[in-house]
């Protein structure tokens, strides 16, 4: 089973990020909630336009807002 770490947002779309495959090889930085900075996963990071799962369940309304601000100071790719 895939597990849902976050969601990173990708060409305006909000798209699940899953955790690393056991054995995998991933950097040793931090994933931060883009939005409120929480700490999403402890590997694979950088990773600027993710956010948690916590931030991912904010009402369409402040996800929308959450999307505008990531894409500001991000850039939309
Ligand atoms: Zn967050």
């Amino acid at each position: 089973m895939e597990r849902i770490i976050g969601y990173t947002l990708e060409k305006e779309e909000f798209k699940p990020l899953y955790a690393p495959e056991k054995g995998s090889i991933v950097t040793h930085a931090f994933i931060l909630c883009g939005n409120c900075g929480t700490s999403v996963y402890p590997a694979m990071g950088p990773r600027y336009k993710t956010i948690c799962l916590a931030c991912h369940e904010s009402s369409v309304e402040d996800l929308e807002k959450i999307k505008d601000n990531l894409i500001k100071k991000f850039g939309n790719f």
